[in-house]
């Protein structure tokens, strides 16, 4: 048996790569620099990853920015736009492509970016034009082998399979398939899979995860042309055919037609598939399991493991199992060893997670178990995972029985509010009596150095609790009164308070936990540190109600209470791997429920719930997508539905592709929702109008991500555009979202300009 790692995190354990990559661009550290920092990294992650008993340890799984950028920079699939900067050094270059560029009078826009499959790591979308060739421009897999093997490092290269590679991408042109680029591209990839072999590459992984996806016919076809061509190119060679984050289901016998040596299949994600994997695996080849979870913090279940394993050994023997993560580790953050703040992370608490260097050494010793060659150290670490497991499904910290009660007894009442909407939207206009085309914001108003500071020395303890408060407060009094003059129908406080919309929330409910450098890669240079569900989740006291109490006590205007949505905290946390996400979904879903209620008691008539998140939570396969709906906004129901019919509930949500989900959105039957839709110039509104939205909705009107500050006339197009297509006592006026990122000097004149276009709407209609 051997043990297999797919990748490892590129971050560095206290975010260097970060540091050094943004040092770069300002200009403050050189190429040579920067490389530094990178070479650093890659072979401290080398050098532990062989120390804990790796076998087959990856190389080019580093990236200064994104794996995919870095495969379509190796090809040459450089869009023209870039060709006027093309004197550039290579990392400049590459920089350019997914940050864009503009000096010198040059202006050009970056490639776009989307997430990676169910993850939150966010890849550059590869451009792909008709008639495109590729070359090699520079191997940089072969560069990362080499600067491996000088350093005394073994090597497996990883590779991005061609077919999920041109999947990835989107056509730029009409009328071509981008998978008809396939032939030419493989020109470039034997070239690069040459180079490597040449350079003494035994084993070569080539990533294919769309294998879990829904494949179209020509992509099943364009598999096996692509795939048998490179086996016939190099028969010598051992490849390793790698899927993750979902079960091959109807692909499984196609991935086990390729000419592979090796199949690594995800058994944390899908482990119903080893039965059919194993029943239908031929004499020859290897499979490699993906057993420990590379996608969340918990330690493994080594009895759980070792049982699936042995399943394999005995089917197809010792010699053809490799032992392995369920994916790239580059979803996990780094290391436990650096959270020694017990007062963050509790000892108790701590015992159950594995990050990154932790999850290294479980590959190892549950090989070592299934092949009963335990070294000592290795027999303490199995016990005290059977101890840490033990403790962690009977622990007080997580089990809470009035919780698990609570959401046992949920009825199907408790998930509809009490009228209909049209008996609701009646009730709530005689309550709120708002003008036609109410205008409102998104929640967030700027958060200045000056409120980041206070917090920040909040939290040092420099600012004592009164003073902060005391300046929140003034903060909250000043953009209330800025949005009475600029005569703003719903306002909001600002949420000033907050640091981060999920975090916020996780740090006063119970169950929740947090780390200190607990980062993972979000997109380039940006991590995120997702805060840890470890238990039932449960709130002890209401979390915002104080400060929109306030807010409102200062004026008569409706102040509208703002809170994030339970589909959202989970979808930006860890979650417990013990319960279905379902369950811990309601659970939130229940603690949102106590908060909205509490700030109606609290005379708050208008409360939005976001979920821009909602869309990103929806499973890979199609097939599972209604049952992912059924909870999911089951649980955004249960979180809206406790309070009365005058009260107005509104939700939020900044993804564009409503497209596949409108029928979701309506049964989520918020009464108003909010969405981004300035940059579509409201194509996106079309589905609501197609679909005949019941409910009331806000299509942004102006793109919060710039400083420009829209104009009225630009604004009442887009408004009048969606005039056309939804009724007009339906509609609001809004920003697309929040105002954080903005400054105050710019978001007054455009919000200014935005009541003023409302005002000039009214007079016509
Ligand atoms: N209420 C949040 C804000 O305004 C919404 C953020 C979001 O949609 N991501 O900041
Ligand atoms: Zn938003």
């Amino acid at each position: 048996m051997k043990t297999n790692l797919l990748g490892y995190p590129r971050i560095g354990e206290k975010r260097e790569l970060k540091k050094a990559n943004e040092a770069f661009w300002a200009g403050k550290i050189s190429e040579k620099e920067l490389f530094e920092v990178a070479d650093t990294i890659r072979a401290y992650n080398w050098k532990i990853q062989k120390e804990a008993g790796i076998d087959l340890i990856p190389s080019n799984d580093f990236s200064f920015y994104d794996q995919v950028l870095d495969f379509s920079f190796s090809v040459n699939a450089i869009p023209n736009r870039f060709a006027p900067i093309s004197h550039l050094s290579d990392m400049e270059l590459y920089f350019a492509l997914a940050r864009g560029y503009q000096k010198d009078g040059i202006d050009i826009t970056a490639m776009e970016m989307t997430k990676w499959f169910d993850t939150n790591y966010h890849y550059i979308v590869p451009e792909f034009y008709k008639n495109q060739s590729f070359k090699v421009r520079y191997n940089k897999a072969l560069a990362e082998y080499q600067f491996a093997k000088d350093k005394g490092f073994e090597t497996k290269p990883v590779l991005l399979g061609i077919v999920t590679y041109l999947l990835l991408g989107k056509e730029k042109e009409n009328d071509f398939d981008r998978l008809d680029l396939a032939s030419s591209l493989l020109v470039a990839y034997k070239q690069i899979v040459k180079e490597l072999v040449a350079a003494g590459a035994k084993t070569i992984q080539i990533d294919e995860p769309c294998l879990a996806l829904d494949l179209c016919p020509k992509a099943k076809q364009t598999y096996l042309s692509v795939y048998e061509d490179l086996r016939a190119s190099f028969p010598n060679t051992e490849f390793i055919l790698t899927t993750y984050f979902g079960a091959l289901a109807d692909n499984l016998s196609l991935a086990l037609s390729l000419p592979f040596d090796v199949l690594h299949v995800d058994l944390v994600r899908a482990s119903e598939q080893l039965d059919d994997v194993l029943n239908q695996i031929d004499g020859k080849k290897k499979l490699s399991l993906g057993v420990v979870d590379g996608r969340n913090i918990w330690i493994n279940d080594f009895e759980k493991s070792v049982t699936l394993i042995q399943k394999a050994q005995q089917k197809i023997g010792n010699e053809r199992i490799l032992v392995s993560s369920s994916c790239s580790l580059l979803h996990s953050p780094c290391n436990l060893e650096l959270e020694n703040n017990e007062k963050v992370l509790t000892p108790e608490i701590k015992q159950w997670l594995a990050f990154a260097k932790q999850k290294l050494a479980e590959i190892s010793t549950i090989k070592a178990i299934a092949e009963n060659s335990l070294t000592e150290s290795q027999k303490s670490a199995v016990a005290q995972n059977k101890t840490s497991n033990d403790n962690r499904k009977t622990s007080k910290l997580i089990h809470d029985t009035e919780v698990k009660a609570r959401v046992a007894s949920i009825t199907e009442k408790d998930a509809h509010r009490k009228g209909a909407f049209v008996e609701r939207q009646a009730i709530q206009q005689k309550a709120l009596n708002l003008p036609l085309f109410p205008t409102t914001t998104i929640g967030s108003f700027p958060q200045t150095q000056e409120v980041r500071s206070w917090r920040a020395n909040f939290k040092k303890g420099v600012l004592p609790l009164s003073e902060y408060e005391t300046l929140l407060k003034e903060e909250i009094e000043a953009s209330i009164r800025f949005q009475e003059e600029a005569g703003i129908d719903v306002l909001v406080h600002g949420e000033f308070e907050r640091n981060d919309m999920v975090e916020y929330f996780g740090e006063q409910l119970k169950g929740y936990t947090f780390t200190k450098f607990g980062w993972v890669q979000s997109y380039g240079s940006r991590c995120v540190k997702p805060p840890i569900i470890y238990g039932d989740v449960l709130r002890p006291e209401p979390m915002t109600v104080r400060w929109s109490q306030y807010a409102q006590s200062l004026t008569s205007l409706p102040v509208k209470g703002m809170l994030t949505g339970p589909v959202t905290i989970l979808q930006w946390s860890f979650v417990r791997d013990d319960q279905p996400r379902s369950t811990t979904c309601t659970q939130i879903a229940l603690a949102i429920r106590d908060e909205v209620v509490d700030l109606e008691k609290a005379g708050i008539k208008v409360i939005q719930i976001d979920e821009p998140a909602i869309r990103e939570g929806l499973p890979l396969r199609k097939k599972d997508w209604e049952a992912y709906y059924d909870w999911a906004i089951r649980a955004f129901r249960i979180s809206a539905s406790g309070v009365e019919d005058s009260t107005q509930i509104h939700t939020h949500m900044c993804y564009s592709e409503f497209n596949d989900m409108i029928q979701a959105i309506a049964d989520m039957d918020a009464d108003v929702i909010t969405i981004e839709c300035s940059r579509s110039q409201m194509e996106l509104l079309d589905v609501f109008a197609d679909f005949k939205y019941p409910n009331e909705i806000g299509p942004g009107v102006y793109d919060i991500h710039s400083p420009r500050v829209p104009s009225v006339e630009e604004m009442s197009f887009l408004m009048e555009k969606a005039i056309k297509v939804i009724p007009q006592r339906n509609l609001w006026i809004n920003p697309d979202c929040g105002l954080k990122t903005r400054h105050w000097e710019e978001t007054k004149k455009a919000l200014i300009a935005m009541v003023e276009t409302a005002k000039q709407l009214r007079n016509k209609y």
